[in-house]
């Protein structure tokens, strides 16, 4: 018996429940990868992404960024984030990965109905004050507009002293229909 924990937010709101599976789901992942491992075959790529490309975008369960924009392995770096938003650490990993790793382009994809859309920020901060007797000392990343974020995300990258800027661009994934369309980031217009 496997057993998970996750935070209720019914029973009350600073315990923890106990849920039991018959069955993990990293089990069944595990399982999958006996599979995979046939597909894969032996290919030793190269680590510099093929099309030096580095991708930087949300962590969301709907964006098969491979398939939406057919990509390969080894073609391009996936950076993924709650929102996709310039963090210190989006910064770090591009840093590495134009630096050391040869990538030269950059796309900042957001997309419909993301997490980030559903909440407050100082009101969450209130509730972990709250429940936990702590507020996170980052930014959780709320927004209201995906375009706006998109392009504040381009901006914050583009101004960064440790992103090369040669090419920055912003888009947003429809996660209803596949569609990516572009959101041009003018530095004039804010
Ligand atoms: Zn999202």
């Amino acid at each position: 018996m496997i057993c998970v924990f996750h935070r209720s937010s019914v029973v009350q709101r600073t315990e923890w429940v106990v849920h039991s599976f018959a069955v993990s789901v990293i089990d069944n992942l595990l399982s999958n990868n006996r599979d995979y491992i046939e597909r894969h075959g032996h290919r030793e790529m190269p680590t510099e992404p093929q099309r030096h490309l580095a991708v930087v975008t949300c962590m969301d369960s709907r964006l098969d960024l491979f398939g939406a924009l057919g990509l390969d392995l080894g073609e391009a770096h996936l950076i993924r984030n709650a929102g996709g938003i310039a963090t210190d650490d989006v910064v770090r990993s591009l840093l590495l990965s134009q630096r050391l790793l040869g990538t030269n382009a950059v796309m900042v994809i957001h997309h419909t109905r993301c997490g980030l859309e559903t909440f407050e920020e100082e009101q969450l901060q209130d509730e972990l004050e709250r429940d936990l007797g702590a507020r996170a000392p980052f930014r959780l990343g709320a927004y209201r507009d995906v375009r706006a974020d998109v392009r504040a995300t381009v901006r914050t990258l583009r101004a960064s002293p440790f992103v090369n800027p040669v090419e920055i661009r912003g888009f947003v994934f429809n996660v209803d229909d596949g569609d990516l369309f572009e959101v041009p980031v003018n530095e004039e217009i804010s």
